[in-house]
């Protein structure tokens, strides 16, 4: 349906942009502005259909309330993608024709790098639009938020390690990183430098290699990664990894990644709780990025107390799991329940 997937709250609206001079073709989804303006990054993807886009745009904002939510900020959850325009394009002016339509939601949609954007596109939009962020600026607070993304994975890890795993250190731990991207390369350091054992897989070879020469990690194959003989698997690529054909070969006994909707759909969260995996929520583990740019956004930007509220999403996965022992549920499912009970304006 149009008016929303299945197994979710409808959006309240979805806009499709267009701007034949720049070759724009968006979609910005405001899912909910119950506890805020919407707020949620900014994809530029080339998508096989323009239904795949809107699927995606209608998953991924969702999953934006959900996670603003869970991380007890004042915003409500959005998204948008760009379908890439085929070959050449200016940039800068397709990206201000982008601006402008999110400029035109009079602030209901905020708006931030994701995957395919870059700080540089923000920083452009700025002339049309104040409704964008995750901008560097010069002696302040901002920009990239993958560093505190990966963070948020990080401790997140760390705390599933000691309570899943009975792992009171991440040292000789062995975590297997698919995507070695602005979040996988740093959460990769982090692990490192933490004593954790790293197999690695990524499309551009470079980056594997490099990991290897730095971090001593294993290379593995982009179609094996998942599979891999570890103890934790940290899915830093694009959505959907989790499902009916991956699910049944994962060794990991213990999930958490950066990447959005790593779910296929709500039954491969069950048969990962059969298998006696613990999935730790993607939206949950990931805020980090979304903390950072809404401080700075809001100008409460500053490094220390940044990293200590990203830090807290380890007492949230405490938190979750203790709650899925009392409900006797799956993370996933406690989570969204969890999540979508705070989808309304705090106090
Ligand atoms: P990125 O594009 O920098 O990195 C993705 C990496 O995955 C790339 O190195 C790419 O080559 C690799 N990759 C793609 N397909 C692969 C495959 N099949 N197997 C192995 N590697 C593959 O993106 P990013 O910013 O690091 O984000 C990674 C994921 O985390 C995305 O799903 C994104 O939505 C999510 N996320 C990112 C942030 C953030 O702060 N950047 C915040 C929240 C969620």
């Amino acid at each position: 349906s149009l008016f929303g997937l299945p197994e979710q709250a409808p959006h309240e609206r979805v806009l499709l942009a267009t701007d034949p001079a720049t070759g724009l073709k968006a979609i910005l989804a405001v899912h909910s502005t119950a506890r805020g303006p919407a707020f949620g990054g900014c994809r530029l993807w080339h998508y096989e259909s323009e239904a795949a886009a809107l699927n995606d745009a209608l998953r991924l904002s969702q999953g934006m309330s959900l996670k603003n939510a869970l991380a007890d900020l004042p915003f409500g959850g959005g998204k948008a993608v760009i379908l890439k325009p085929e070959g050449q394009f200016d940039r800068p002016a397709l990206f201000a024709a982008f601006g402008r339509a999110v400029q035109s939601l009079n602030g209901a949609y905020i708006t931030a790098e994701d995957v395919g954007t870059t700080t540089a596109d923000m920083r452009g939009m700025q002339a049309v639009t104040p409704y964008v962020s995750g901008i560097p600026r010069e002696g302040a607070f901002g920009g990239d938020p993958s560093p505190k993304t990966a963070w948020g994975v990080f401790v997140s890890i760390r705390a599933g390690a000691r309570l899943v795993l009975g792992r009171s250190s991440l040292e000789g731990v062995r975590v297997a990183l698919q995507g070695l991207g602005a979040v996988g390369w740093h959460l990769a350091e982090f692990l490192h430098q933490a004593g954790a054992k790293l197999v690695v897989a990524d499309v551009d070879t470079a980056k594997v290699e490099r990991a290897v020469a730095q971090f001593g990690a294993v290379a593995a194959h982009v179609g094996e990664i998942l599979a891999a003989d570890v103890d934790v698997l940290a899915p830093c690529a694009l959505g959907a990894s989790l499902n009916e054909q991956t699910v049944p070969a994962i060794h990991a006994k213990l999930i958490a990644g950066a990447a959005n909707n790593q779910l296929a759909t709500p039954a491969d969260g069950d048969a990962l709780q059969r298998r006696g995996i613990c999935y730790l929520p993607d939206y949950l583990v990931n805020a980090g990025g979304i903390i950072s740019v809404a401080r700075e956004y809001r100008n409460e930007g500053e490094e220390q107390a940044v990293m200590a509220e990203v830090s807290k999403i380890a007492e949230r996965v405490e938190e979750l799991l203790q709650r899925v022992q009392a409900a006797d549920s799956t993370p996933a499912r406690v989570a969204d329940d969890w999540a979508r009970s705070k989808l309304v304006r705090p106090a």
